[in-house]
């Protein structure tokens, strides 16, 4: 059952950690969510540790079909109807920053991880439901399009388009990334006391602490078991099944996704709860909609993966809890978190960044935010903050912060 992406990569084994150390940030968890804050930190001048229990990226991101998308299905409409303008223009712009951030980090970093553009695109039987969403992408700021004709054989009235959006490689882009980073694999955090985390064979003292473990595994204070519940579905990777230029998923339930890598299209489906399962048999079902789709292909890998789904759609990026400053949480992807990883990498850089200057006062520079300026939400663009006696620089992106515990954008 392992992925196109685990067959495809090779992993260089990290050390485990083995004394008890300090670090600016100590990171727990290693894929996608926890690998970008730590590269975003470590740009800005912090110096961040990653904690794993097991390999990086070997928990949900080795089984993504990682989709690099601001188009998290059909959600501009409703999105915008129950959470008003402002706030879906800013989880939009969050996420298509997103994509573009990755562009840059693959672009300038040189990374080899087979990242491609593509068109992402929503598929629908409802002609109206397809006119309403482009038109209030178009209003997010999403140069979105309708289009009538698809090149994947499904039944529809036709799709949204955004376009540019990308795809690529998971795994090879964490192992890249990983180089520039202090990473200790074999190591899972037992247990937090404020700035003090625990593991079996050494402990982190750091000035922040972030919680990028997929399911926030601390449950007290925090309750995200009571906030979240998982969901689970399948990926068949075909081969013989023609090339696709495009990704695509339907809206609503039973819906199927499409991607390509390589000679093979990653076909999706099959959600459900996690756990509501009794009948099984989602493999075979998936087979039967891969035989009916692409007569004559072959499955060359299955695997599944679950995520985080939040009652309201949104993530949870932001301050743990209430009574824990210094601790930090990214989690409730609702299968988007590509986008999403980098979405909080960028948010909790700028939160940590931003208390950590404050807190040291002396180090902002004069050309770092001041005062009424930077008070506490909406850095502007072009704003700078540098530390002491490092070269690094970073660019604030435009973030608004709220905390985790209250939801986030
Ligand atoms: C079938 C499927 C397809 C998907 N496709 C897409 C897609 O196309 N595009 C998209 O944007 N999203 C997609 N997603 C969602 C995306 O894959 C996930 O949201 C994302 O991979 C989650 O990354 P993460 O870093 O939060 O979690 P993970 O990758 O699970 O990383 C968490 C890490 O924390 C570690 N950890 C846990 N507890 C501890 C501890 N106590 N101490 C130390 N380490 C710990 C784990 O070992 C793990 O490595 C999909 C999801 C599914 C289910």
């Amino acid at each position: 059952m392992e992925s196109i992406w685990s067959k495809t990569s090779d992993r260089v084994k990290r050390p485990l950690l083995d004394s008890d150390i300090q670090a600016d940030v100590a990171v727990i968890g290693g894929g996608m969510a926890g690998i970008l804050t730590a590269y975003q930190l470590e740009q800005s001048g912090m110096h961040a540790v990653v904690l794993e229990a097991d390999r990086i990226g070997g928990g949900q991101t080795k089984n993504t079909t990682a989709k690099i998308t601001s188009q998290h299905g059909m959600f501009c409409h409703t999105f915008v109807e129950k959470k008003g303008e402002e706030t879906a223009e800013k989880y939009v712009q969050a996420n298509q920053s997103a994509v573009e951030e990755y562009k840059r980090i693959v672009r300038e970093e040189k990374i080899d991880c087979d990242l491609t553009e593509a068109d992402a695109y929503v598929y629908s039987m409802d002609g109206e439901k397809l006119r309403q969403e482009t038109e209030a992408a178009q209003k997010l700021g999403i140069c979105a399009s309708f289009e009538t004709q698809i090149e994947i054989p499904v039944s529809c009235a036709g799709a949204v388009r955004f376009p540019d959006q990308a795809q690529f490689h998971p795994l090879k882009f964490i192992e890249a990334l990983s180089e520039y980073l202090t990473v200790y694999e074999d190591t899972p955090v037992t247990d937090g006391d404020g700035n003090l985390i625990r593991t079996s064979c050494g402990s982190v003292r750091a000035e922040k602490i972030v919680f990028a473990t997929h399911f926030p595994f601390i449950n007290f204070p925090g309750i995200y078991f009571a906030r979240m519940h998982q969901e689970r579905s399948y990926v068949l990777a075909l081969e013989n099944a023609g090339t696709l230029n495009g990704m695509y998923i339907g809206d609503g339930k039973d819906t199927l996704s499409f991607r390509q890598y390589d000679k093979y299209i990653l076909l999706g489906g099959q959600g459900h709860r996690t756990g509501e399962n009794r009948k099984g048999g989602c493999y075979d079902r998936m087979g039967v909609s891969a035989e009916r789709l692409y007569p004559g292909s072959n499955v060359a890998a299955r695997w599944s993966a679950q995520d985080c789904m939040t009652s309201d759609g949104i993530p949870f990026i932001g301050q743990y809890a209430a009574d824990r400053p210094d601790w930090y949480v990214a989690t409730g992807f609702q299968k988007w978190g590509m986008s999403s990883s980098m979405v909080s990498a960028m948010l909790l850089r700028d939160m940590i960044c931003w208390t950590c200057l404050r807190r040291r006062g002396s180090m902002m520079n004069e050309t770092a935010l001041t005062g009424d300026d930077a008070k506490e939400e909406n850095y502007e663009d072009n704003t700078y903050y540098r530390r002491k006696n490092k070269r690094k620089i970073f660019k604030g992106c435009h973030s608004r912060i709220q905390q985790a515990s209250e939801q986030v954008l």
